[in-house]
């Protein structure tokens, strides 16, 4: 009987030095960073390298440079830091800021003078 994890994980055949039949059971990939507020794919973020595999790379091969980058989508990035603007100049109340996206907003105007 196997292990539990083994009846749902992929078997892989080889061939050990002694010349017998082996089984070896692998670990599915790791699936790929989405954008926090949208669900749509991140570009620029390493995935299914696992998090060792992740912490081997250098710091600028984990993520863009950019705001927001590896949280959020180009697209959604746009619309938090316009939000942003808007609220700091006055343009627009805090409150109106959509509930979901109000935490990035915040965090914008901390970051963008
Ligand atoms: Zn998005």
């Amino acid at each position: 009987m196997p292990v539990p994890h083994e009846r749902t994980s992929k078997k892989k055949f080889y061939r050990s030095p002694g010349g017998a039949a082996r089984v070896t059971y692998i670990r599915g990939k790791s699936g790929r960073h989405h954008c926090a507020y949208c669900g749509g794919l991140l570009h620029g973020v390493p995935h299914s390298k696992g998090v060792a595999g992740t912490r081997a790379l250098s710091r600028s091969q984990r993520r863009p440079s950019a705001l927001f980058a590896g949280k959020l989508c180009t697209r959604c990035r746009a619309t938090a830091v316009e939000e942003a603007a808007k609220v700091k100049s006055g343009f627009k109340a805090a409150e109106a800021v959509e509930l979901s996206l109000k935490p990035f907003v915040l965090e914008a105007m901390a970051r963008v003078e």
